[in-house]
């Protein structure tokens, strides 16, 4: 890795690691930072979490639900995401011209110059995250008592980096809730207990810590504010580099209000908007934080484990 710059302690510890992933062969790197394909083995991993929460979440009686990973620009617009996150976002572009705009386009490409001018905004967008979908698809009136949704999907986040917890493109299994502002947040708490009961038993040394999400710009750090001062959102985050960072996140558990609910319109029996409340785990976090405590040989995983991974 000598052609990066290396500039903290805490670079290296995770240049370090990157290194290890990749020399063990776990990941195998692209162009660009932050795109990784995953080997059988990572793969084994991420099923056997997958299995897990599948299990631990099974009281919940949830509807199971799968959306590719793009999404309606025109349901993109209701969440307001551009507005807070314009710099994670992404758009998916093609091409809707004719053989005239064509020709200038490969005319364009064969002199070296830009070419993607001549695309044009598609009606879908990347999902940033994977409730997303979900909330545009439940306008109206929820069923009495509410509803629970499980997801799981990827998200594009536009954030390249050398960090390889950092990705632009990774998994998530999510568990949302929609109903009475009181079901939401009695959801959101009894269940980020299960959720660190179950991540601490794969031996990941795991805090619940009150977070806050990377609003843009000068709006976005009032939106910040609410966050931590509410609430609003917990993480799940495992210290991976000793002393070096505090701990990066491998889940969270969010009460999201109105913020989705009021913008898709949806309601509970007695008429009102509902309230969301979800929570997510990042299944690539995941498997990466197992490694960093495990180590890069799965037969030397303790053996406990491995048998609730089924590895
Ligand atoms: P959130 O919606 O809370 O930002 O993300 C949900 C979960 O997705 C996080 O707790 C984390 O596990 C995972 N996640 C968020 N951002 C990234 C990222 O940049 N890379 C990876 N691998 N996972 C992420
Ligand atoms: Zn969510």
């Amino acid at each position: 890795m000598t052609d990066v710059l290396v500039s903290t302690p805490l670079d290296e510890a995770r240049l370090a690691f990157r290194d290890e992933l990749l020399e063990s062969g776990m990941l195998v790197a692209t162009s660009v930072p932050g795109i990784y394909g995953r080997s059988g083995d990572f793969e084994r991993i991420v099923t056997g979490l997958d299995t897990l929460l599948g299990e631990s979440f099974a009281s919940l009686g949830a509807t199971v639900l799968r959306f590719p990973p793009v999404y309606p620009r025109a349901d993109f617009e209701r969440t307001d995401y551009i507005a807070s996150f314009p710099d994670l976002s992404g758009i998916v572009s093609s091409f809707e011209d004719g053989d005239r705009e064509h020709r200038e386009l490969l005319a364009a490409r064969e002199d070296g110059h830009a070419w993607d001018g001549w695309l044009k905004p598609a009606d879908v967008v990347l999902t940033n995250a994977i409730c997303h979908p979900l909330y545009a698809t439940l306008e109206g009136t929820l069923p009495e008592g509410g509803s629970v949704h499980d997801l799981s999907g990827y998200g594009f986040r536009h954030e390249p980096s050398n960090d390889p917890m950092r990705l632009q493109s990774f998994r998530m299994r999510e568990f949302v809730f929609a109903g009475t502002p009181d079901a939401a947040q009695l959801y959101r708490d009894t269940w980020l207990d299960t959720s660190v009961a179950v991540l601490a038993s794969l031996g990941l040394a795991v805090d619940a810590v009150p977070a806050n999400d990377p609003f843009f710009g000068r709006a976005g750090k009032m939106l910040v504010s609410a966050q931590l001062r509410e609430n609003l959102k917990v993480e799940i985050i495992v210290p991976l580099y000793g002393d070096l960072h505090e701990g990066t996140a491998i889940a969270s558990a969010n009460c999201q209000r109105d913020h989705l609910t009021a913008a898709f319109d949806i309601r509970t029996t007695d008429g009102e908007i509902a309230h969301g409340a979800c929570i997510a785990f990042g299944m690539e976090r995941t498997a990466l934080a197992l490694l960093r405590t495990h180590g890069m040989r799965l037969d030397a995983w303790p053996v406990d484990v491995r048998a609730l991974l089924g590895l």
